[in-house]
């Protein structure tokens, strides 16, 4: 067995079955991202538009495609017609924008909005505020099902912050989910390769991980 196969594996025992684990495989050739593929692995994600389209040209057409990082609007029209999920909608714009081009794909995009809750000025996302008001229009945007709540902790070795960062994303996630969501199983996309079992353990369904599958970049 290849090692990705290996770390795919040990992250895999330790998830509970309602988490979704996505490989993410920004700066990894299709080489590697097959040997994941060949483990079975379907759901991967990538954080920008100009990495995602060689691979999704090259790559089975059964891999699900998870955009996760700050996309621009000017770069949507790339990417409607086949991408799975866009877990950084961090803008009334980005919104906007994705609808209409997944009107023009004659298609409903699954989107989650990303909400800011890192003690950093260069993360990107709406406040919870922001977001309770977007929500609340959820219905002006017919192209786009809004299924859940992304957010990204700070960067930092202090857990206890970390924690407390995901659990005021979850308990946000638990006021708006029952009230706005339009999938009976609201998402919430948190946790990456430093943080993912501490997200696990405050309610994340979906973790985005990289470098403990695939090695450092
Ligand atoms: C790169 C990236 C990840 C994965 O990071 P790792 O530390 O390699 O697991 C998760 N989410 C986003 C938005 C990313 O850009």
């Amino acid at each position: 067995m290849s090692s990705i196969d290996d770390n795919l594996h040990s992250i895999k025992l330790q998830l509970p079955a309602h988490v979704t684990l996505i490989a993410v495989t920004k700066t990894k050739s299709n080489a590697e991202i097959l040997e994941a593929y060949n483990a079975g692995q379907r759901d991967f994600g990538e954080n920008r538009v100009q990495e995602l389209i060689p691979k999704y040209e090259a790559l089975p057409k059964d891999i699900r495609w998870h955009l996760i990082g700050h996309l621009q609007t000017n770069k949507v029209k790339y990417i409607a017609s086949f991408v799975h999920m866009i877990h950084s909608v961090d803008s009334e714009k980005l919104l906007q924008e994705v609808n209409k081009q997944a009107a023009r794909c004659n298609r409903v995009i699954p989107v989650l909005l990303q909400i800011f809750i890192a003690q950093e000025e260069t993360k990107f996302g709406f406040s919870f505020d922001e977001a309770k008001e977007v929500l609340s229009r959820k219905d002006q945007f017919s192209n786009v099902k809004i299924s859940g709540l992304m957010g990204m902790a700070t960067n930092t070795d202090d857990e206890n912050m970390v924690r407390e960062e995901f659990k005021s994303l979850k308990q946000f996630h638990n006021e708006v989910s029952t009230a706005y969501c339009s999938l009976p199983n609201c998402q919430l996309s948190m946790g990456m390769s430093s943080d993912w079992k501490i997200a696990v353990e405050e309610g994340s369904t979906m973790i985005r991980v990289g470098s403990s599958i695939f090695g450092s970049r």
